[in-house]
């Protein structure tokens, strides 16, 4: 009997080191209290951070991940992602070259250059086939398809012909109906197709409030859904415990949806001092994808996007950035959302030297992508971190990124929920 004990003791006690990992950092970014921590050792159980303490080798036959040369920080967070749909090209009749399953591969493709970017938690803000996003991170989570964790909208709330439809085609030509979900005329009919949303899966909402940059025919500047209509979609989403992000470029729409009670910003590309005093007073997010006119005025050229698009951008790319300084300086809560499927998923880091060069610190741009994101997506007990509870999403980089921001650009190791994924 006493024997038996033993036995049953022993193989307990190894079935719990199988799921027992630990991790030698050399360097480890604190991103919660902004500070480095100096060799390490991370004990992982069951995918998540069980204790944090300074070196000692572990036990014998332990697993050991060596980063000793290394600095390690949390799984980096992108708020503002659209992996499943194809990425941007010159013709604005893309969407409509590609079905659901194709739109479902080249999600997975996303997702996975995703993750090996270091990126191991992502808002998908948006897909033109409805719920595309939600199966994507449905298929994520039951470990069919290597990506992020996914937060999902499932659609975009948007006016007929707004920033959030495909545009440019002649009054006759019908869009499929799953490309238009989440198309509202009301704030009755916003109540209906946000609770529609919900019931299918979405995480959160995303509102485009204003025209936008890369749908023809709408205007960044001009606001499109009123007060009301977003005031519709917030109290629907509070009422299931969940919250509203807004597209919006132009000064009064972003003001309008901080009024109507949204959550975050994205883009606020041509925010006023008036706006980010408000944001700063209601504690709203600003999402801000400083990066991306680069691109777009460089691809753009090059492939001959609509004349209309690259008027767009320019008028709002530096006066973008403008407005990310004074956030900054203004003490406004600033997340990193890149607005990656505008350019090719995975290069996403480029954005953190943007972020620097217009005014964060390294450390602050790190918490913008760890700590800060994971406080909008409501996620701070699971990611963003590496204290105890936290799930083991984890980056490696040789180069040090406090010194050398872009050294983010090249990740070298990640791992997600304790499983080494590169
Ligand atoms: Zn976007």
């Amino acid at each position: 009997m006493v024997r038996n004990i033993f036995m049953l003791a022993a193989l307990l006690a190894s079935a719990a080191q199988a799921d027992t990992l630990y991790v030698r950092a050399g360097r480890l970014i604190d991103t919660e209290h902004g500070i480095v921590l100096t060799d390490r050792l991370i004990r992982i159980e069951n995918g998540r951070v069980a204790a944090v303490t300074p070196f000692t080798p572990p036990p014998a036959g332990a697993q050991l991940v060596d980063w000793a040369s290394y600095t390690v920080l949390p799984g980096l967070i992108d708020m503002h992602v659209h992996l499943a749909d194809t990425e941007e090209t010159s013709d604005v009749a893309e969407p409509l070259f590609h079905s659901q399953e194709d739109i479902a591969y080249l999600g997975a493709r996303h997702a996975r250059e995703t993750l090996m970017a270091g990126f191991t938690t992502v808002h998908d803000v948006g897909c033109f086939r409805a719920f595309a996003d939600v199966a994507l991170r449905d298929a994520i989570n039951r470990g069919d398809v290597i990506g992020p964790r996914m937060s999902a909208v499932g659609a975009y709330i948007t006016i007929p012909g707004g920033g959030g439809e495909v545009t440019g085609f002649a009054p006759d030509v019908k869009v499929p109906d799953d490309m238009r979900v989440g198309v509202v005329t009301d704030a009755a009919d916003t109540v209906r197709k946000v609770n529609y949303l919900f019931q299918n899966g979405a995480d959160s909402i995303k509102l485009i409030a204003t025209g936008a940059v890369l749908a023809q025919g709408t205007e960044p500047g001009q606001q499109e859904l009123t007060e009301d209509e977003m005031r519709a979609a917030v109290q629907v989403a509070a009422a299931r415990g969940s919250w509203v992000t807004a597209h919006a470029h132009g000064a009064a729409g972003i003001k309008s949806a901080m009024r109507a009670g949204v959550k975050s910003i994205e883009h606020a590309s041509l925010i006023d001092d008036e706006g980010i005093a408000m944001a700063k007073a209601k504690g709203v997010y600003l999402d801000m994808d400083i990066y991306n006119g680069d691109w777009i005025d460089e691809v753009g050229k090059r492939d001959h996007w609509p004349a209309d698009i690259l008027r767009k951008n320019d008028d709002t790319t530096e006066a973008q950035r403008e407005g990310f300084r004074k956030a900054v300086k203004a003490g406004v809560k600033l997340t990193f959302g890149t607005d990656a499927g505008v350019y090719p998923h995975g290069l996403n880091a480029r954005q953190f030297k943007y972020m620097v060069r217009y005014g964060m610190t390294p450390m602050q741009a790190i918490q913008a992508a760890t700590v800060t994101s994971a406080e909008l997506l409501n996620w701070s007990r699971d990611v963003g971190a590496l204290s105890p509870g936290h799930y083991a999403d984890m980056v490696a980089v040789a180069a040090d990124p406090l010194k050398d921001i872009s050294a983010l650009e090249h990740i070298d190791h990640v791992m997600k929920g304790g499983d080494l994924v590169r």
